[in-house]
């Protein structure tokens, strides 16, 4: 919070060197360690001593009252080097707020932009194979006509002077306590680090303007109803700099008509006759890649899952592939026949422990009929 060096050697002056030299030391020494470009070790906090020494040393008021004190640990309580003109207790809620850092709020006026939602419906299939997606999305997006910055032309850009384009002002005070220091957004720039002569006619400064814009996306194969798609940087443009926020999309998937899902597999549902349940079959059936057939094998109870490896879902996501997985479900007959009838019920007077042939028994009924 106080700085222990000497504000004459931080800009490399002399005692009794000019206003005219401190102000060309200090500039030399900005640019140089200006956190933007710099590529010096700890630019930042160089930057901010540079700041402070500069703020006292080039105020010739302030330069008096600390060439009379000395350094940090002089005794006078408040000798009006206030820029905000702090009381006790703001000294106090200072320290203990610990605002030691000085590079955190050097952008204190950069603002990331909203990010925003939006829907898509897909059909099962679309979901299941992917598929691209113009969706419209309104938004502040950077102005085109200036780029973001907000004024009319680049020449009218400044850098402003009272933070030098940092953002933020330090301001210093000397306490029973030390040298306190604390740093605060610019009042001149508000932030921003720049003046503006002429702001940009077509977004009046902002930097922003409302925006309907085409988005084409690509849905990968494989989401899953209720799953959100994150377009990094397709949300709102940010503010002085900030970075865009980012486009939430939240996916619809409607339901088939005769498939189910369940994570990668796909689950179909298959009735079948009682007949084919009891003599077996190959049954034609639906998959997400066409037509397959699938062996039933005679006697297959109500409700056997049977599996047809590799036809479920190929998912993008997770790299996974799903199966397509086949519920028998026997229909029982209606509308017998006199003969039916008649076997159906010595069906149910037979003893399956005695007698496990009860299909051979269907089997020869139905090849009779046939
Ligand atoms: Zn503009
Ligand atoms: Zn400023």
């Amino acid at each position: 919070m106080a700085t222990k060096r000497d504000y004459y050697e931080v800009l490399g002056v002399s005692k009794d060197a000019s206003q005219e030299e401190i102000k060309k030391a200090y500039r030399t020494l900005a640019k140089k360690y200006h956190p933007d470009v710099s590529k010096e070790p700890n630019a930042t906090e160089k930057f901010a001593e540079i700041q402070v020494a500069y703020d006292c040393l080039s105020d010739p008021e302030k330069r008096a009252n600390y060439d009379r004190f000395g350094t940090e640990d002089m005794a006078g309580f408040s000798s009006g080097q206030s820029e905000a003109g702090f009381g006790f207790e703001d000294i106090f809620s200072n320290i203990f707020g610990g605002f030691g850092g000085t590079s955190s709020r050097s952008r204190s006026s950069a603002r990331r932009g909203s990010d925003l939602q939006a829907e898509v419906t897909l059909t099962f299939e679309e979901a299941a194979f992917g598929v691209d997606k113009k969706i419209n999305v309104t938004k502040l997006d950077t102005c085109s006509k200036c780029a973001g910055l907000g004024a009319e032309s680049k020449n009218d850009i400044s850098t402003c002077s009272r933070c030098n384009g940092r953002g933020t002002v330090v301001t210093q005070q000397r306490t029973i306590l030390g040298v306190m220091r604390s740093e605060t957004t610019c009042p001149e720039c508000g932030g921003t680090g720049k003046k503006i002569k002429k702001v940009c006619s077509e977004c009046g400064g902002s930097g922003r303007v409302r925006k309907t814009k085409v988005l084409n996306v690509k849905i990968p194969g494989g989401i899953a109803d209720d799953q959100t798609i994150r377009l990094s940087g397709e949300g709102e443009a940010g503010v002085n700099g900030g970075s865009a926020g980012d486009l939430l999309i939240h996916v619809n998937v409607k339901k088939h008509e005769i498939f189910e899902r369940d994570g990668n597999n796909i689950l179909l549902d298959l009735p079948i006759t009682f007949s084919q349940a009891a003599l077996g079959a190959t049954i034609e059936i639906k998959t997400l890649y066409g037509l397959v057939n699938l062996k039933i094998p005679a006697g297959i109870q109500c409700g056997t899952k049977l599996k047809l490896a590799g036809k479920g879902i190929d998912n993008k996501i997770n790299g996974r592939k799903g199966d397509q997985i086949v519920t028998v479900n026997v229909i029982t007959p209606t509308n017998l026949s006199t003969k039916q009838k008649e076997i159906f019920a010595e069906l149910s007077n037979t003893d399956e422990t005695k007698n496990n042939s009860i299909f051979d028994r269907i089997k020869k009924f139905f090849k009779q009929k046939n």
